[in-house]
């Protein structure tokens, strides 16, 4: 179901449990600023999801109360897990969904990290 960004942190969301240790993920990279795993659920033949370590619930969240460092840092380590896993030449899509027009499902920031094979032209649906 897609959720209201605009709703407060609900810190019982599957992402807060993640960065609690309460629930597995595939690590990829960690930081003091970020987390990525591998998204359960591919779309993609790489499909990362990276999130904030702060409690933000979406990008519009997260763009208008983090601060400076937590938004260079999340920022930088997107483009650090893309460079690391060799994603740069071949290329790769980042997507944020944000709100209920967006089908965001998770109310937890989340970049999805998208690559491994031709990607077409960006759809909105
Ligand atoms: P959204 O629609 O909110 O942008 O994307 C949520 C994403 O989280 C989906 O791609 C879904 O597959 C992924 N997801 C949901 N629950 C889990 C989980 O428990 N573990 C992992 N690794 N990914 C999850």
């Amino acid at each position: 179901m897609a959720v209201d960004a605009t709703q407060p942190y609900d810190d019982q969301n599957i992402f807060a449990k993640i960065l609690r240790g309460e629930i597995p993920n595939k690590t990829v990279y960690q930081d003091e600023f970020a987390l990525a795993f591998h998204d359960i659920n591919p779309q993609a033949p790489t499909h990362v999801l990276v999130i904030p370590k702060g409690a933000y619930v979406s990008w519009d969240d997260f763009s208008a109360k983090a601060n400076d460092a937590e938004i260079a840092g999340f920022v930088r380590a997107v483009g650090l897990v893309a460079r690391q896993m060799g994603l740069v030449e071949p290329g790769y899509r980042l997507l944020a969904n944000t709100g209920i027009n967006s089908h965001q499902e998770v109310p937890h920031l989340h970049v999805h990290l998208f690559a491994g094979q031709p990607l077409g032209p960006m759809l909105v649906r």
